[in-house]
């Protein structure tokens, strides 16, 4: 084949053409190096072939596998991907695969002609530009062009250096053609070699020899004649002997890398080699997972009837061979999780492999602990904490076949495996599935497809399944497997609403913890139970306000209050992270009467511990959770009853088997029903769900106290009476009224830029489209501007499109982005947004 059509990381909606030249073989599925403008990029191979492209064709300058990495079903989906969410495909092939660890990136500069004359003749570009330059800028740019005349080309690390000048001017100059930049991408070894150091006896010594040679050099005062490495043993530093130490304590070989942690410098171990007591060599990499210490198993899978019957119901899906789709739904605390694990460990004795996908914050070491101590070496965990290098050695585990079991977040749903049989997605709700970047993909979504193409099962599991996922039960697409009640017949904790409305009428004055709430949390603490308090905000104060003359502290990215914390004795954007001292003045007016508005987390638990004094209190959100670890450890804290009292957002309501908790309370869990988000109620019924779930999980019964200004909502009614039937019927009515999804597909279409007069400009240039064309059984509503105008310093208008058919929907949005390429609005400022989440 002389042509090969390449999909490369880039938003734009096609696959470029190249020459394959003689002797390389290409593999459809697999990385090439191409040249792509001014760089080099690698991309995956879609098609080869011999038509003979209407351009001119570069030539393919490396192969970088000679077979596929993606094999043909995450090809198929991968375009499918592209197609349903109007993503770029090579953009979508990038998400799929976890290699970019396997390159390294070289960026080097070379001077043009016009850059030659710029240099000799001073300057020659026209004279806006030079107007338009400062006397720093214009010795910058000579700099640059004098240090590259008399060389081919520069790295940039050593052109920066010798030059001190920024990325920026560098840019202006590519831009003035004086030079130009390429970007030289190469693949790492193949191979993925480590570095492994050896203790080494004379060349000559006899095997047997070996063993005392190594011993380490307080052991060498025995016959001095034997080998000449243990002479030399004899004569070595503090230093040399901690390593030659550690090595023979590793058998006599070692990763230099391991070296390395010791204590010692780096220049220890050359000596040693060229003493000749070490030799280096490298060797294909042994693929080692980082693990934490196995824990006792808590699955011990003696299930009820239940339990046993959603396990047989997967079991015989797995083993029909066909697509099959079931919704889990299982009230909090009936044990899903066991199921999962049992039915996988029956894929695995089966001999074939299953994927579990887990919400971003499910991952924590103690559940991978019991990973490992079900499934051995066989589990492959993909985390969000692990290293490009990390992520690409598991990458490699599961395609070698190593490990067949895969447990991750999002994007583990493209875990290459072969001969995939089972997909579970668990809290199959939670955002974290969406991809909130391009691709802007749904992994749930994204899991039926693949099982589909891969004629396995799929098990979504929830206890608060989404409007999407209850209503395709309804329908007959996926079978309803339902767990309802609590292990051990532990009973749902009772609910008590508290109108905080007439709280404030009886107390006249605005309550954070209202006084039932207070009774009862005394009571806990003086029957040394356990309790949790929900307060989705968080920070100290969310808003802060000049009383002077009224104006609302924002940030200067976005158009969002910013967030006091008082700890950090900052104020904080939660969209962008733009962060200011607390100020004394009013920045408007400069009058000293600033003051904080509203409750976050942080003043809560500073309020809880004023209420509460011997309380042990501790607060589990984004601010006090940096790692994985922390989580953990505020988590194990409450578990072995070092704490009294957890404070924290819905991080608290996820997930987790806390005994001792026997009170929940919610304080403003309704924030979100003041959203104008279509999704509001159904997101609050899930958190209140989910955080009424964690009381009474052990022996004693728990009690959830729900403070709200809207006693009287819906969402807040069926979740303070457990129905989930109910809350379903009536927000489908909702959604079918409004012909809101799971009725409609949606998508939300985003316009947007830095400068205001362009976001108008393309928002009321594709507004005059649309009405224009004639999209018949499409409805679209906008331009509007989006709740959030402005975001990290984007202005952003918005399009919300809704039709019963999803081609005709995915035929409209594909028009309009060919319209908008033809009207020059670049392709990363119209964000498509198929099955939106967030209308923000
Ligand atoms: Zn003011
Ligand atoms: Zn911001």
């Amino acid at each position: 084949m002389q042509f090969c059509d390449v999909a490369l990381p880039v938003p734009l909606d096609t696959a470029f053409s190249y020459r394959v030249p003689e002797g390389m073989e290409p593999a459809v599925g697999g990385r090439v190096l191409v040249p792509f403008r001014q760089q080099r990029m690698s991309g995956i191979v879609v098609d080869l072939h011999d038509r003979k492209p209407g351009v001119q064709t570069k030539n393919v300058v490396s192969v970088l596998d000679p077979a596929p990495v993606l094999d043909a079903q995450l090809m198929r989906l991968g375009k499918w991907i592209a197609d349903y969410y109007l993503a770029p495909l090579g953009e979508v092939f990038r998400t799929m695969l976890p290699l970019s660890a396997e390159f390294k990136r070289t960026i080097t500069y070379r001077i043009t002609e016009h850059g030659q004359l710029a240099l000799h003749l001073g300057g020659i570009s026209g004279s806006s530009a030079r107007a338009r330059r400062t006397p720093e800028e214009q010795d910058a740019e000579f700099r640059v062009l004098d240090y590259l005349a008399n060389r081919d080309d520069a790295r940039e690390q050593s052109l920066r250096g010798a030059t001190h000048v920024s990325k920026a001017v560098l840019g202006g100059m590519v831009r003035k053609k004086w030079i130009v930049r390429e970007d030289v991408s190469d693949a790492r070894d193949a191979a993925r070699t480590v570095k492994i150091a050896i203790l080494r006896s004379e060349a000559s010594g006899p095997q047997g020899e070996e063993d005392e040679a190594l011993a380490p050099a307080g052991l060498a005062g025995s016959e001095p004649e034997r080998t000449t490495a243990r002479r030399s043993v004899k004569k070595l530093n503090g230093n040399q002997q901690t390593l030659i130490e550690a090595l023979t304590a590793g058998g006599g070989r070692l990763a230099v890398e391991m070296l390395r942690t010791l204590d010692v410098p780096t220049s220890t171990l050359s000596s040693l080699v060229r003493r000749g007591l070490v030799e280096i060599v490298e060797e294909p990499a042994e693929f080692h997972v980082s693990r934490v210490k196995a824990r006792p198993s808590p699955f011990d899978f003696e299930f009820n009837a239940a339990q046993k019957q959603a396990l047989q119901r997967i079991v015989e899906a797995v083993n029909a061979r066909k697509f099959a789709g079931m919704l889990l739904h299982g009230v909090t605390g009936s044990g899903k999780t066991a199921v999962y694990l049992a039915s996988m460990r029956a894929v695995l004795e089966a001999g074939r492999s299953a994927i579990l996908l887990v919400p971003e914050i499910g991952l924590t070491p103690a559940v991978a602990a019991d990973l490992h101590q079900v499934f051995g070496e066989e589990v492959a965990i993909l985390h969000s904490a692990l290293s490009d290098q990390e992520r690409a050695e598991q990458w490699h585990r599961i395609k070698s076949g190593e490990a067949r079991m895969v447990v991750g977040t999002r994007s583990a749903v493209f875990a290459p495996v072969a001969d995939l049989a089972l997909i579970i997605v668990d809290e199959e709700q939670d955002s974290s599935y969406k991809q909130e970047e391009t691709p802007r993909y749904h992994a749930r979504d994204v899991a039926v497809m693949r099982a589909k193409m891969a004629n396995a099962a799929v098990a979504l599991g929830s206890a608060t399944p989404s409007l999407e996922s209850y209503y395709n039960a309804k329908k007959s697409k996926y079978a309803l497997v339902e767990l309802p009640d609590r292990v051990e017949q532990r009973p749902l904790p009772e609910v008590e609403l508290i109108d905080m409305k007439q709280e404030f009428q009886e107390t006249g004055q605005e309550q954070v913890i209202s006084r039932k709430l207070a009774e009862e949390i005394r009571e806990r603490l003086e029957r040394k139970e356990q309790v949790m308090i929900l307060l989705n905000r968080r920070g100290y104060s969310p808003v802060a306000l000049c009383r002077a003359c009224g104006s609302r502290m924002e940030c200067r990215n976005c158009a969002v209050a910013l967030t006091h914390h008082k700890k950090a004795s900052r104020m904080v954007c939660h969209y962008c992270g733009f962060q200011v001292p607390v100020p004394k003045v009013c920045g408007e007016c400069g009058s000293e009467y600033v003051y904080f508005l509203g409750t976050g987390s942080e003043k809560l638990e500073e309020l809880l511990h004023g209420m509460f004094p011997t309380a042990r209190i501790g607060r589990l959100d984004r601010d006090t959770v940096r790692g994985k670890d922390d989580f953990e450890r505020v988590l194990s804290a409450l578990n072995e009853g070092e704490l009294d009292l957890l404070v924290g957002t819905q991080m608290i309501a996820k997930g987790h088997d806390v005994h001792g908790v026997t009170l929940v309370g919610v304080v403003g869990a309704d924030i979100a029903l003041g959203l104008p988000d279509f999704r509001a109620a159904e997101r609050t019924f899930q958190l209140l769900t989910q955080v009424a779930g964690r009381a009474g999980r052990g022996q004693t019964p728990g009690k959830v106290v729900l403070q709200t200004y809207f006693p009287d909502h819906y969402a807040v009614q069926y979740a303070a009476h457990h129905d989930f039937a109910g809350f379903y019927e009536k927000e489908l009515r909702f959604r079918s009224w409004m012909h809101y999804p799971p009725y409609s597909a949606l998508a939300n279409v985003l316009i947007r830029s830095d400068k205001l007069d362009e976001a108008l400009l393309w928002s009321g240039m594709l507004g005059k489209w649309f009405d224009q064309t004639r999209h018949e059984g499409v409805r679209v509503l906008g331009p509007a501007a989006a709740p959030i105008l402005r975001l990290k310093r984007d202005y952003r208008y918005h399009f919300v499109l809704k039709s019963p058919s999803r081609e005709k929907l995915n035929t409209v949005l594909r028009s309009m982005l060919a319209y908008a390429a033809l009207q020059k609005i670049p392709r990363t400022q119209v964000i498509v947004d198929v099955d939106a989440l967030w209308l923000m």
